[in-house]
């Protein structure tokens, strides 16, 4: 027997949170959970409290298996350690690499005092909200490096495609999500019975540079239970390319001998950036200026990525045949010092600063923004979702004049948003990740499948839900759980 409660991403976007209870035949019991991601969703809502609150015992729980490093997926694991939790977590080696610098960074800011700040974000997650924040000292953490140390030590790290058991009757195995680097989908197989279940984790975009696309899950005839995200259940992505829109800014502003400022996520949202600036300096499509890395997370996870080429797609493995690699250029500078960052300040003439935070919220960005963005011929590039109350939607709404770290700041620099980045599938690829399982050909036509339409707003996770019952008629069912329900998934 297995059961599911839904502990997390439920009528939300963020905590995902899957605790299941399995039932071996002889009786004995065996608990896993699917992700123990943070809640970050609510600026009017406690959430220290919310993310204190357990709803199963920690010390119950025998293993967790991850599907990727992002805060609202890994952000609970030292907190469920802290509490108890002496199980495996497994995962692939680079969502073990990305969530120790993840989680790590948390650990420094989610205090009691601290969480009122971790802001909404509804389309994409914000990892690095509070990135290099100079945060209050608050005894009530969450959670301690400490606590992360000690989870670092429970990963065993596993790649797609190999099959593992986590309980003598339970097989996981791992598929390329295409999310993020690392990341991946969940096939779960109870071996006496070959019933199976699949967690999407979250879902990527196809063509993004640096990974694959996600991938198409292929012979699981024993399916009985799909969990899916559904954060843009209710959009279709624009077509164009933000290659385009970084090649048409950058020129504009460097012909103006103006500076480029580009808030941007650590995890991700960074390295694609860095990624598309360099080839268009390869190209000879904007001119060779330097690129100032000023987030030491953001180059923490460069790192990783540059260390895990097997993961990269195929024009970033033909870049390197031809010695190209758009990761690594002699104009992109990493500033990981106070001291470093302070340099580029005196730096004359036009350059690309990519600084955290994501949302202006705290780190080096702020600094930055105190140079430039009161004069016309520099340009702020917003790359991600501008949660509000945040600095960055202050601009973005074109507030003429903000306050930077105390200082009032009149907004006198050019704004361009490109919101063609995403890291999450749309409400097309979904379908056809979905479509493409319920189609197998080793799945018995006669097969209902259950599908669970998490991660996602209620009009994102609904429409998904209408357009697959329509679509898929009596092969499926959809099912839009609430927090803490349980559900009874094998009898
Ligand atoms: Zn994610």
């Amino acid at each position: 027997m297995l059961t599911v409660m839904f502990s997390g991403a439920a009528r939300t976007v963020t905590g995902s949170l899957y605790y299941l209870e399995y039932t071996d035949s002889d009786g004995s019991k065996f608990n896993f959970a699917v992700d123990a991601g943070l809640f970050q969703v609510g600026q009017k809502v406690n959430l220290f409290k919310i993310n204190s609150r357990l709803i199963f015992d920690p010390k119950k729980l025998d293993a967790i298996v991850l599907t990727h490093a992002h805060l609202d997926h890994c952000g609970r694991i030292p907190f469920l350690v802290k509490n108890g939790f002496g199980g495996r977590i497994y995962s692939t080696k680079a969502t073990k690499e990305i969530a120790e610098v993840v989680m790590l960074d948390a650990s420094k800011h989610i205090g009691e005092g601290e969480m009122a700040d971790l802001v909404t974000q509804t389309g994409e997650i914000a990892v690095d909200t509070l990135d290099n924040k100079d945060f209050k000292i608050n005894q009530n953490k969450l959670y301690t490096s400490l606590d992360v140390e000690s989870a670092l030590t429970r990963f065993q790290t596993h790649e797609y495609h190999k099959k593992f058991k986590i309980h003598p009757n339970i097989e996981i195995e791992f598929y390329d999500a295409g999310h993020i680097l690392g990341s991946c989908c969940v096939v779960v197989t109870e071996l006496s019975t070959g019933k199976q279940l699949v967690f999407s984790g979250d879902l990527g975009n196809p063509g993004k540079p640096i990974i694959e696309d996600p991938e198409m899950i292929k012979k699981v005839p024993g399916l009985t239970h799909i969990f899916t995200e559904t954060t843009y259940g209710n959009r279709v992505h624009p077509i164009q390319e933000p290659k385009e829109r970084l090649r048409e800014t950058i020129n504009s502003t460097v012909r103006k001998k103006g500076k480029i400022l580009i808030p941007s996520f650590s995890v991700e949202r960074a390295q694609e950036v860095i990624y598309l600036i360099v080839e268009l300096m390869r190209e000879g499509q904007i001119k060779n200026i330097p690129i100032f890395l000023d987030s030491p997370m953001a180059s923490k996870v460069l790192t990783i990525a540059l260390n895990h080429p097997e993961l990269y797609d195929k024009d970033l493995q033909a870049k390197i045949k031809s010695k190209s690699n758009p990761l690594k250029y002699k104009q992109l500078q990493v500033m990981d010092s106070v001291a470093q960052s302070k340099t580029i300040n005196s730096f004359n003439g036009p350059c690309i600063i990519i600084a955290g935070s994501g949302m202006m919220t705290g780190g080096r960005i702020l600094k930055h923004l105190q140079f430039y963005l009161d004069k016309p011929e520099n340009t702020v590039i917003v790359v991600g979702y501008q949660a509000e109350g945040t600095l960055g939607r202050q601009i973005v709404d074109g507030i003429p004049e903000v306050e930077v770290e105390g200082k009032m700041m009149k907004v006198r620099a050019q704004l361009e948003i490109i919101n063609e980045f995403s890291a999450h599938a749309d409400s097309k690829m979904l379908k056809k990740w979905i479509t493409n399982m319920i189609h197998d050909k080793f799945l018995p036509r006669e097969r209902v499948v259950t599908v669970f339409l998490m991660h996602g707003e209620k009009e994102a996770s609904l429409a998904l839900g209408e357009e697959l019952e329509h679509s898929l008629r009596e092969n499926i069912k959809t099912y839009w759980p609430k927090f803490s329900e349980t559900v009874v998934l094998w009898k």
